[in-house]
């Protein structure tokens, strides 16, 4: 692993790593320790053969599964794994003061289940990294632990943050996807439809995955990506897993009932 610093963004870390020759890729993200979304994810895609996979972030907070969830996702993303906000707070590298009641509670609660070498784990990973031409983080390239692109503003300032074409964030918890002309011409980005490919051949593009174990645009299956370099498309996908089966695991590890509740809406 090589290190260096951006002039002028001295607190970002940028890791450059060789995973070799990629040819599809499973990008998870905002996983947050729903064991049974990851699996499932994990199950529904076994019949495509991974070169690797990757993870975005948030693999901890709110959900009642952190070790389990941090253990599957060491042994299956070695090569790309970035850290998040809530890993973060995990790791106590927060102020929690900056969370609502109810995550902060199951911070808290995260932090006490974690064992040594999780939380080891999660201090080691990197809140960026570059891989060929795409740059991974799990924010935005600007702030890539905090800020939320969700917008075509916010999209076009962080264009200028990277200097890949593609860029793949997660944080917001909503699959999406926006070319820098699209933004520079105040387009929103898209939301795309389940098994909805994209051509990434050519724009500088940010994509988000959506989010494996919380998704927020209303939709409750569980989101993920599938980038495939050869081709150069990437493709959306939902799949269903048994929201009730994590709904009963956090109710039997006492988290608050709205994050367990919010599973079934996906927001
Ligand atoms: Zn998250």
């Amino acid at each position: 692993m090589l290190q260096r610093s951006t002039p002028g963004k001295q607190h970002i870390r940028i890791e450059l790593g060789i995973v070799g020759n990629c040819m599809k890729i499973l990008i998870l993200s905002d996983i947050h320790a729903n064991l049974v979304a990851l699996e499932s994810v994990l199950k529904a895609t076994s019949d495509i053969e991974f070169d690797d996979i990757w993870s975005l972030g948030d693999i901890v907070g709110y959900g009642p599964r952190p070790c389990e969830s941090v253990d599957l996702v060491r042994d299956i993303a070695p090569n790309v794994s970035i850290i998040g906000n809530h890993d973060w707070a995990a790791i106590g590298r927060l102020n929690l003061d900056d969370f609502n009641p109810v995550a902060k509670f199951a911070s808290y609660w995260t932090t006490m289940k974690l064992g040594v070498d999780h939380l080891e784990y999660l201090e080691s990973l990197p809140n960026r990294m570059i891989e060929d031409d795409w740059t991974i983080v799990h924010g935005s390239p600007q702030h890539p632990v905090w800020e939320y692109v969700y917008n075509a503003r916010i999209a076009l300032t962080n264009f200028g943050f990277y200097d890949t074409r593609i860029c793949f964030i997660g944080h917001t918890h909503i699959q999406l996807y926006i070319t820098e002309e699209s933004a520079q011409d105040n387009i929103q980005p898209k939301q795309p439809r389940d098994n909805e490919v994209i051509d990434v051949s050519s724009e500088r593009i940010m994509i988000n995955p959506g989010s494996v174990g919380q998704p927020r645009d209303g939709d409750p299956r569980a989101g993920c990506a599938i980038f495939d370099t050869d081709a150069m498309t990437v493709t959306f996908r939902r799949i269903s897993y048994d929201i009730k089966q994590t709904q009963q695991q956090m109710k039997d590890e006492g988290l608050p009932d709205s994050l367990a509740m919010r599973l079934s809406m996906g927001v």
